[in-house]
Order: structure tokens, then C-alpha cells, then sequence
């Protein structure tokens, strides 16, 4: 009996493996979710994308959570949000931007591969570990509805909506709203791009985030402008908190296009 079990196992195991490779393939075309080389996991990145991917794992400043000299403890500020004064409270990002995260973040905002979304989400769930703890709710920047259009899909959305789901938090998907569409923050400083997106968001009508501790989610943070306008309108509108929880932090060292 086993001299017979023994290979039918074995064809079935291997079949098993061939239908579960084409439903991943059907889903998500294999390749390294960065640069597309041969990885075996479909939701893997390949060794060098990994070697250049830069997790934050270093303490940092705790509003903007840019990496901070060795020594900087817990809950210290920099210099620019001592000066800037942030309407949110506490800031966690899960990479800084550039290399492998800024193609995860480029291929996500064109929509190419919505899936990305998901080890994405899983990265931030780490690192805002202590901001989603007692959160009550989780809420993305929105896109103006005529970017959603050419772009298909809020590419902030799908990682707040991952992240909710994960963490049995609400989605407050709608509740913060986009009033217009704003000009590129790009090569902006922070003053011009504050300036840039003054009146740009609104609470949608109806919405009660009263007493609510809030996650503010966003794929990339340059220097909080936008993420500050949201905050504000937020708690302007009752939130207890607000907390913010980036993908990529974009630094002055490694302040690249995108
Ligand atoms: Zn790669
Ligand atoms: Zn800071």
C-alpha cells in the first residue's frame, strides 16, 4: 500500500504545486515585484531588490519618522517638526524612498500591479505597530476624482483598505475628501506645498469622527505638507488623534524624482 501511496503522493503533491503556481500566475505575473527577475515567491522581491530595499529600523524622529542621528530616542522631534508644528502626532514609514521602494511605489500609483499593495501594507503594519495599536479607524489620502480617473485606482486606498482589513480596523475610505486637484508638490518646498493644497480637502458631509483616534495612510511622504492639510481637516472635524503611517519617507539625502 505505502510502495503505491508513496508516488501517488508525489503526483498529487506536485499537481497540487502546478495549480497553485498557475492560479498565482493568473493573478500576479510571476517576477520580483520591483524589477520582474525570476523569484519563486510571487509576492517576493529578488536578492538584489531586497539588498536595496531600505526598511527603517533605526529610531527616528517621532512626528515625520526621518532617520535621526545615533542616540535620538523615542518620541524625540527634528528640527523641522520642532519648527513646523504638525497638526498629527505621531509619524511611522515602513522604507525610505528610493531604489526598490520607489518602483514599488511608482508601479502601485500606475496601477500596473494592484497586488503590490499587499506586501506593501505588510511592511507598514510593522512599523506602525504602535500607532495602529488603539486606533480606532484608518483613513487614505484621497486622489481628486479626475486623478482616480487616469489612474484607475488610489493607490493610497489600497494600502489603508489592506492595512484596516489586517488590523479589524474601519476603513474610512470617503471620509476625507479631495475638493480639487492640486499642481505636482514636486521640487516644492514645504511652505509652497503647503500653499499648493490650502483648501484642498474637506470632511465629507455626514462624516462623525468625533473623540475617533485616526491612521492617516499615505504611499510616500516628502515633507508632510499634504498629510498635514488632511490632518488638519481632520482634526478640525473632532478626531481625538491623528497619527500618520507612510510606505516611503522621501529624505534630503535621498530626495530623488518621482
Ligand atoms: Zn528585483
Ligand atoms: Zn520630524
Amino acid at each position: 500500500m505505502s510502495k503505491i501511496a508513496g508516488p501517488n503522493l508525489h503526483a498529487t503533491l506536485s499537481m497540487l504545486r502546478r495549480i497553485g503556481a498557475s492560479v498565482a500566475g493568473s493573478i500576479w505575473p510571476p517576477g520580483c515585484m520591483a524589477c520582474g527577475a525570476d523569484v519563486s515567491d510571487p509576492f517576493g522581491l529578488c536578492p538584489s531588490c531586497w539588498a536595496d530595499l531600505r526598511l527603517v529600523s533605526m529610531a527616528g524622529c517621532d512626528r515625520c519618522a526621518k532617520p535621526m542621528p545615533v542616540g535620538a530616542g523615542q518620541g524625540l522631534q527634528c528640527e523641522d517638526c520642532a519648527r513646523l508644528r504638525m497638526r498629527w502626532q505621531r509619524g511611522r514609514a515602513a522604507t525610505l524612498y528610493g531604489g526598490s521602494a520607489r518602483r514599488l511605489v511608482l508601479s502601485l500609483k500606475h496601477g500596473d500591479r494592484a497586488e503590490i499593495a499587499r506586501p506593501m501594507a505588510r511592511w507598514m503594519r510593522q512599523a506602525g505597530r504602535d500607532v495602529l495599536t488603539g486606533a480606532d479607524m484608518v483613513v487614505p489620502v484621497p486622489l481628486h476624482w479626475t486623478r482616480r480617473l487616469k489612474r484607475r485606482l488610489n493607490q493610497s486606498a489600497e494600502l489603508s483598505r489592506r492595512i484596516a482589513d489586517a488590523e479589524g480596523l474601519a476603513h474610512g475610505t470617503g471620509i476625507l475628501l479631495r475638493t480639487r486637484a492640486t499642481d505636482s508638490q514636486r521640487g516644492r518646498s514645504f511652505e509652497q506645498r503647503q500653499r499648493n493644497v490650502a483648501g484642498a480637502f474637506a470632511l465629507a458631509e455626514g462624516a462623525d469622527i468625533t473623540g475617533k483616534r485616526i491612521v492617516l495612510v499615505d504611499d510616500v511622504m516628502t515633507t508632510g505638507a499634504t498629510l498635514n492639510a488632511g490632518a488638519a481637516i481632520l482634526r478640525d472635524g473632532g478626531a481625538a488623534s491623528v497619527d500618520i503611517l507612510v510606505f516611503a519617507r522621501v529624505t534630503r539625502e535621498n530626495d530623488v524624482r518621482f
